[in-house]
């Protein structure tokens, strides 16, 4: 079994699904007392949404690079970044580790894929809605087409993401507007909606919605296992 590196804290309530989800999902397939083998690495996630706020990129960059040279370091496999948004910066981290990295856009994809669909909505940070760097590896690596919310729309989701479930609140009208948003997309041609915000697995689920949802959280996390038994 390889050990798998997580590089968390962005926020931590999501982060603490990844660690449940593959605990859950090797347990599942090994059986016994079987449990992965984990370096976490949790950075402080206020410091790192202030730097998001000023733009500065950079410093950014360099504290996460410095996450993943750490956990390299404490004998991790592979890396995995448990968060959509600072995927940004994956080219950078990247190019500083020699263990691998499993995007969670290209396991997103793969998934959609799976499926057979062919045109997908995108919610979350509006950095991840509305940058280039998400979307367009949707669209150039994979073949699909995205769709994202209006600009309305898409600063509901946004402030739900910062104001509330990187906090642990969750709120029923916030799941109905989400629903609200989510079946707009629909209208407009989705064939399903990735959650592109390792949170929104906390408000929304499958349940709530016919139109297929994908969880990046859940995705990600299943990959790293399927990656760390392979
Ligand atoms: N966890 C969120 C995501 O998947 C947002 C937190 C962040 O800004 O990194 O995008």
């Amino acid at each position: 079994m390889k050990t798998i590196g997580l590089l968390g804290g962005l926020s931590w309530e999501s982060t603490k699904e990844y660690y449940h989800i593959i605990n859950e999902t090797v347990k599942q397939q090994l059986g016994g007392l079987n449990s992965a083998k984990i370096v976490l690495y949790s950075v402080n996630f206020a410091e790192i949404e202030s730097l998001q706020r000023q733009g500065r990129w950079q410093d950014i960059t360099s504290m996460l690079v410095h996450a993943a040279k750490s956990i390299e370091a404490g004998g991790a496999d592979f890396l995995m970044l448990c968060t959509n948004t600072m995927h940004r910066v994956a080219d950078e981290i990247q190019a500083n580790i020699r263990i691998p990295f499993l995007h969670i856009a290209d396991a997103a994809a793969t998934a959609v894929k799976s499926r057979g669909l062919t045109s997908i909505g995108l919610l979350g940070t509006r950095i991840t809605m509305e940058e280039d760097f998400y979307k367009m590896r949707l669209v150039s690596r994979h073949e699909l087409q995205v769709l994202i919310p209006s600009e309305k729309d898409r600063e509901i989701v946004n402030r739900i993401i910062y104001e509330e479930l990187v906090l642990g609140k969750i709120e029923a009208v916030s799941r109905q507007e989400y629903l609200r948003i989510i079946t707009e997309l629909a209208s407009r041609g989705a064939q399903g909606v990735i959650l592109g915000c390792t949170e929104i697995g906390l408000l929304i689920n499958q349940q709530d919605t016919p139109l297929p949802l994908f969880d990046t959280t859940m995705i990600h996390a299943q990959a790293a296992v399927a990656f760390a038994l392979s």
